[in-house]
């Protein structure tokens, strides 16, 4: 009978889909037993994967199923709800210990008479550790940078150079079987064009960013075609890139344009702090007048807004490039955000729910708050009465018109004018006082 001592560790893989700088994978390897790395794709949850992210996923777990195989232990897939999932899989292997990275949007599984340990790996710093003199969680980005900017992520861990197998094979689902991939035939097309999901293709992102325009990041990272900023946020999304080692490159690299650059990257942490407080962020508004706004119930309006039709071409352009790439820059993505609260009066859930469903980086704490920040109604968001003039967004952020050209180069009608719109977003937060 194998001591206790050599029976398999279950590493559960979720948001961390890469092998370096995953600190519950180096300890696992570093321990010396078997390692049964495994993903279990759980649609019972809070939040199923929306189509680009699930698109994203089949791209992800198929190379880290390559670089797992390769290190010496398979990565196991499995599907359901991850308690029976793990149960099943200690009662198949005699594993008595699950190990895994928390992540502040997914829980802490158990399963019967098996011990559990976490570590801390998705987030810079864990909801809890910026903290404001009062011991409180902040509510305002400013002073939380303020503190968590002296704070040390800590070191990072390289990939492990091997890890021991379990004795016997472990059955796995096949990949295609979970049909992750959109079954229109073209349906993937731009998705396929525009990115590279993987841990080795973050690293290459991340990289070529360092190298190239992480120096002009300030000046550059709110051009309208994306052109200035990383696009590193569906490896984040994924775990494909640890943030502390975002953090540490980007330091290594170079001086105050590094700082401009990870003061965005804490957002990240900021929202992950605050779902943590509040994990329902993506159905109620923050400041709870909003729950007595007057939003408009017009699905024409809404399906407009969708495919890019408003008649405002920096909309449009977001909209279409979202549909095609997955992604859209943070500036037309705000501009389109509040297009759709402001110009069209239409409730930001809609919006967060369309995004969820085509960002390849759709995450559980930045797109809500993403929202609203846009709609006024969360915490440290643009006021209310701030309107975002499209036209006007478009000169500034795109003054050659390259990004419009390339996405929503046709002329089509307003379908709301700018000024009576304003007017009517306006009244219409009055009346909510
Ligand atoms: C309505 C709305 C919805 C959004 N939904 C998402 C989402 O689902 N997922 C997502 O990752 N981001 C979201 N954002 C934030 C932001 O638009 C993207 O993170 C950014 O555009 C990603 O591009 P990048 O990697 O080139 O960013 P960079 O500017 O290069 O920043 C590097 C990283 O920092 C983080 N970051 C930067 N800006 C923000 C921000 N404002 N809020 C939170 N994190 C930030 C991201 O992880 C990003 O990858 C949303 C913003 C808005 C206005």
């Amino acid at each position: 009978m194998m001591s206790m001592y050599e029976l398999p560790i279950l590493l559960l893989l979720r948001a961390d889909l890469r092998l370096d700088d995953n600190p519950a994978l180096a300890a696992a390897a570093d321990d010396g037993r078997p390692v049964i790395p495994v993903y279990i794709l759980d649609d019972d949850t809070r939040r199923p994967l929306g189509v680009a992210a699930r698109w994203w996923l089949h791209g992800s777990l198929e190379r880290l199923g390559a670089t797992l195989a390769a290190l010496g232990s398979p990565l196991i897939l499995r599907r359901g709800a991850t308690e029976a999932a793990l149960a099943a899989l200690v009662d198949e292997t005699g594993a008595t210990e699950v190990w895994w990275n928390h992540h502040p949007d997914i829980g802490h599984p158990s399963a019967p008479g098996i011990a559990t340990r976490a570590f801390d790996g998705c987030v810079l710093w864990p909801p809890g550790d910026v903290v404001s003199g009062g011991g409180t969680p902040y509510k305002v980005f400013t002073p939380f940078w303020k503190t968590a900017s002296g704070i040390d992520p800590g070191v990072t861990r390289a990939a492990p150079r091997g890890l021991r197998p379990p004795d016997a094979p472990v059955a796995s689902d096949d990949l295609r079987s979970w049909a992750l991939r959109p079954t229109r035939p073209d349906g993937a097309d731009g998705l396929c064009a525009a990115w590279t999901p993987g841990e080795a293709a973050g690293q290459a992102a991340l990289e070529s960013f360092l190298a190239t325009r992480l120096d002009r990041y300030g000046v550059d990272r709110d051009r309208a075609d994306g052109s200035g900023s990383a696009r590193l946020s569906p490896y984040l999304r994924f775990g494909e890139l640890s943030p502390r080692r975002v953090w540490h490159a980007a330091l290594c690299t170079g001086g105050d344009a590094a700082w401009s650059f990870l003061r965005q990257v804490a957002w990240r942490d900021f929202a992950f702090h605050q779902l943590a407080r509040i994990p329902n962020m993506a159905e109620v508004p923050l400041r709870p007048t909003f729950e007595h706004f007057p939003w408009r119930d017009d699905g024409n309006d809404f399906a407009a807004w969708t495919r890019g039709h408003t008649g405002y071409p920096l909309v449009d352009a977001a909209m279409r490039q979202l549909w095609v790439e997955g992604w859209i820059p943070n500036r037309p993505r705000m501009v389109a955000g509040s297009f759709l609260v402001k110009h069209l009066l239409l409730p930001w859930q809609w919006g967060e729910r369309w995004f969820w469903d085509c960002l390849v980086d759709a995450c559980p704490a930045n797109n809500p708050m993403g929202w609203q920040w846009v709609a006024g109604c969360g915490i440290d968001a643009a006021p209310y009465f701030r309107i975002f003039n499209p036209t006007a967004q478009a000169a500034k952020f795109d003054p050659g018109g390259t990004y419009v050209r390339r996405w929503a180069a046709d002329a089509i009608h307003p379908i709301v004018g700018h000024r009576a719109a304003r007017a009517r977003a306006l009244a219409a937060m009055k009346a909510m006082d």
